[in-house]
């Protein structure tokens, strides 16, 4: 055997594949229309690239420190005091390889073999994957009948029919070993893929569970400047005890749109967390790459009312495609944030006589060439995502071209 089980037992990223498909067949000169996309259609501001030119013209082109550089750690303390009121110092935010990699190195520092985390579902793809990666357990939380939000009485019953070593609920689906103890919960805001930004009370009562039943929270807050409705709220602000408790995740992939040049960070309380994930940085990555740390300081110094325009777009994409499928009568996720519809498309998958969402994802992407997520790939069978992060033609065009699959 070549390949050790871990890497046997890691997917791919079905995001990332779906997207890369999509690109690839345009590039051969398909006419694709493309709902896969889980990154803006908007450059990145010419501010931030001027400031990476400038860094490598002044020859800012060589390692930094694992952890990142000053002064990109200063200004994300700031950042997170003044826009979160999350009281973090400077040495308590590590920059890293996108928010995936603050993730990833987090949960390679934090978890023993066994240790469960809780996922809420529909969940991002690669929670579960990095969970096993680092040998622990996933426990996977439905929310569908929770308006797909956390329930506090679900999340308390599950830790401690766990500490009981009692068999666990319907609600759970269990990837990996029985649960030594529950070590984490994974909280999204704006929701991947469903759009959802949870409310403070919501977030009031999760903290006060995590709190008595000793779970620590991950706050991935990627989405966090995309909010239409409602407003977004970290988690750790709620207070100091829950600040203690809580990683705050978040990058600078959605917000300034630089996916590609991979900045993220992950802040946190507790200094051996912070030199765990140091250290794994020291012996993977090394660092991020210092020219787009540069960027990364110009994007948080810089203006930030082109987000305004990127909003309103998002704004009217997401309006228009709502009424699409009021239209039709097909059920949705009213997205809150984020840039992302997730369609109840079960209904329409079994009166065509597909199989699964795959299949059906499959056969529209042959027969009309449009591709869009699976639910399946987000922990929720028979839904599919479709990103607005595309522009309004496209999205007609692509929506007209779904309305004649369906029917046809
Ligand atoms: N969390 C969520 C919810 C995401 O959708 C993504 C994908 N952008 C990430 C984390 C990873 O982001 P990054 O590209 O910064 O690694
Ligand atoms: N996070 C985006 C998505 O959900 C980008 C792809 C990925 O990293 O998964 O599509």
């Amino acid at each position: 055997m070549i390949l050790s089980k871990r890497s046997l037992f890691l997917e791919t990223s079905p995001t990332v594949a779906i997207t890369s498909k999509a690109k690839l067949l345009k590039a051969q000169g398909k006419d694709v229309i493309s709902f896969g996309a889980g990154e803006p259609d908007f450059d990145t501001p010419d501010f931030v690239k001027e400031a990476a030119i400038k860094a490598i013209k002044e020859g800012f082109t060589k390692y930094t420190p694992p952890a990142g550089i000053p002064e990109l750690r200063e200004a994300l303390a700031e950042k997170l005091k003044k826009e979160n009121k999350l009281d973090y110092q400077k040495d308590e935010v590590v920059v890293t390889d996108g928010a995936k990699y603050a993730l990833f190195t987090l949960f390679l520092s934090i978890l023993e073999e066994g240790e469960g985390v809780i996922v809420l579902s529909p969940y991002w793809v690669s929670y579960t994957e990095q969970i096993k990666f680092a040998q622990g357990s996933v426990l996977i939380m439905d929310t569908t009948e929770d308006n797909f939000l956390p329930n506090e009485e679900k999340i308390k019953e599950v830790s401690r029919l766990v500490f009981e070593r009692k068999p666990l609920p319907n609600y759970i689906k269990l990837i990996g070993h029985y649960p030594k103890r529950i070590k984490a919960i994974i909280i999204n805001t704006p929701n991947n893929p469903t759009g959802a930004v949870y409310p403070k009370k919501v977030l009031e009562k999760v903290a006060e569970v995590c709190l008595k039943e000793n779970i620590f929270i991950v706050s991935d807050e990627c989405y966090e400047k995309l909010v239409y409705e409602g407003e977004h709220i970290s988690i750790g602000s709620l207070d100091k005890d829950v600040l203690d408790i809580t990683f705050t995740i978040n990058a600078f992939s959605k917000a300034y749109s630089m996916t590609g040049w991979r900045v993220g960070y992950i802040a946190s309380k507790i200094k051996e967390v912070n030199e765990a994930i140091t250290k794994i940085i020291s012996q993977s990555t090394s660092n991020v790459c210092s020219i787009a740390q540069k960027a990364a300081v110009a994007a948080l110094k810089g203006p930030q009312d082109f987000l305004n325009k990127w909003k309103q777009a998002f704004i009217e994409r997401r309006n228009y495609m709502c009424e699409f499928f009021d239209s039709l009568n097909i059920p949705y996720v009213k997205p809150q944030g984020a840039f992302y519809l997730f369609v109840d498309f079960n209904k329409v998958i079994s009166k065509k006589g597909y199989k699964s969402d795959m299949e059906f994802a499959k056969a529209l992407l042959e027969e009309k060439l449009v591709a869009l997520v699976p639910g399946s790939a987000f922990g929720a069978p028979g839904y599919a995502r479709l990103s607005y992060a595309t522009s309004l033609e496209n999205i007609k065009e692509g929506l007209k071209r779904i309305r004649e699959f369906i029917f046809s």
